[in-house]
């Protein structure tokens, strides 16, 4: 596994003294040993996480996690990136048992935890612990420092009052801290020690596996290095296992074995990071990942801009949970347009599709879309304004004539239903199934089936600059 060298750590007592903390993370980067075991620590399958959010009307569930399934080695560094709110949070949260997954599995060391409960949960709670991600709002400003790492120790009763304080004193030696900030309290601390704290106390009851949550995203670069490190250090000292839930790419190639890329409660591609940095294969993963920087100058590889915003977990597309953005969706091939009247098709359904969210009606929604000032605004006005300045065969006008007239009849169900069942392909209609792609990586797309042109073709097709593969 890629690692980082430990920064010469002083480990001052106030917050005033955060200058002194570290090295910037990209000096201190180096190659260190991968320390998995091969074997299967934690086995999910087919994993749903569904929020009933008790709105006034009830409605659909927000289904935060949809149905995945992968596997975490014993020493691994699982990463799980994606956009915010694509659920990657409340699959850690599920993971350790801290939300209560709707169905499927999740085994830990050959014991599915999803089935535990009362005494048996709590028990188990030991082996898997959390550090969240803003280290200024997770630890109670109340309590010491000492206080704050042994309550674990307290709720699980370990061992004499005399033996938890001397474990939490090595606690807080084995995380970089002085004996002296026993008695002191989070505040007098910077954000990288108070970090420090929470995974000193996540430590205290000596898990096996640790759910890391955007674990430096609230720190200063030169902070996040260091912590990095320890958490690397901790890794190799004891064994653990880390889920490592981030949004920065960069952090995630650097310190995860294997990654999974998420979006709306799916995930999109998994595999080995540095194959899947470098030869993206998912259409998502690759318009994720153009949005770094190439750090080598002779490779062009254009950002691939995603056309609207992800869609409502609590009404996600049928089909690829990412057909609504895709820029390679599968069209059918009975409608012949060129690729302009095809982004616009994709614009106008998703106007409707947006229904769903919006307070507001329809005809509002279009009006503010479109600019229109008047009433609700009948069927030749809303193809007129969005398909103005392309050249409409006459077979594609006359569908989205016959959704228009839906709209000013007022059903845009009938109006959203319609356009699907005229312009939607496979990735509308079918959830695709996990293709292996490379060794041991797997990607969620039709794409790769051999009947269709590859998503890196496609792409390029289509005129995107995209990595290669
Ligand atoms: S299945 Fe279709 S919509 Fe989904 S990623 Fe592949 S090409 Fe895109």
């Amino acid at each position: 596994m890629p690692g980082l060298t430990v920064a010469t750590a002083t480990v001052p007592g106030t917050a005033a003294d955060t200058a002194t903390e570290g090295t910037q993370m990209s000096e201190s980067v180096v190659d260190t040993v991968s320390h998995q075991t091969g074997e299967t620590l934690l086995d999910v399958q087919d994993l749903k996480t569904y929020y009933e959010d008790g709105g006034l009307l009830g409605g659909d569930p927000v289904k935060a996690v949809d149905g995945v399934s992968f596997e975490i080695s014993r020493g691994e560094t699982f990463g799980l990136v994606g956009e915010s709110g694509c659920g990657k949070t409340t699959l850690g949260r599920t993971l350790i048992q801290l939300e209560t997954a709707t169905s499927g599995t999740v085994s830990f060391d050959g014991t599915d935890i999803t089935e535990l409960s009362g005494g048996d949960l709590k028990e188990w709670r030991r082996n898997a612990q959390m550090v969240f991600q803003d280290p200024e709002s997770s630890l109670n400003d109340r309590m010491t420092v000492g206080e704050i790492i042994r309550e674990p120790l307290d709720v699980h009763e370990q061992g004499t009052a005399r033996e938890r304080r001397e474990k939490v004193r090595t606690l807080l030696d084995q995380v970089g801290l002085m004996p002296e900030h026993y008695y002191r309290y989070p505040h007098q601390f910077s954000g990288g020690q108070r970090q420090r704290i929470g995974i000193a106390r996540a430590l205290a009851l000596e898990p096996e596996f640790v759910v890391l949550d955007e674990p430096v995203s609230a720190l200063d670069v030169s902070v996040q290095a260091q912590i990095l490190n320890l958490l690397e250090e901790l890794q190799e000292e004891f064994g653990l296992t880390y889920l490592f839930i981030a949004h920065d790419l960069s952090v995630v190639r650097h310190i995860c074995d294997r990654v999974g890329v998420m979006y709306l409660g799916n995930l999109m591609e998994v595999g080995p990071t540095e194959q899947l940095f470098q030869r993206p294969e998912n259409p998502y993963t690759r318009a994720l990942l153009s949005a770094i920087p190439e750090p080598d100058p002779t490779v062009q590889v254009d950002r691939i801009t995603l056309p609207g915003s992800p869609p409502s977990p609590r009404d996600p597309p049928e089909g690829c949970p990412f057909a609504t953005r895709c820029p390679v969706r599968i069209r059918p091939e009975d409608i012949d347009a060129s690729d302009a009247v095809w982004d616009r098709i994709r614009e106008f359904r998703d106007v409707i599709r947006e229904r769903s969210r919006a307070e507001q009606s329809i005809g509002e929604r279009l009006k503010e879309r479109l600019g229109f000032d008047t009433a609700l605004a009948d069927s030749e006005e809303i193809v007129d304004e969005e398909f103005s300045d392309v050249d409409l065969p006459r077979d594609v006008r006359e569908h989205v004539e016959q959704a228009a007239t839906y709209l000013s009849d007022g059903d845009p169900d009938a109006a959203r239903a319609y356009l699907r069942e005229v312009f939607g392909g496979q990735c509308d209609t079918e959830t695709p199934q996990y293709y292996d792609v490379d060794d041991g990586r797997m990607s969620f797309c039709h794409r790769h089936a051999q009947e269709h042109v590859s998503p890196g073709d496609e792409l390029r097709r289509r005129g995107y600059d995209t990595h290669d593969g």
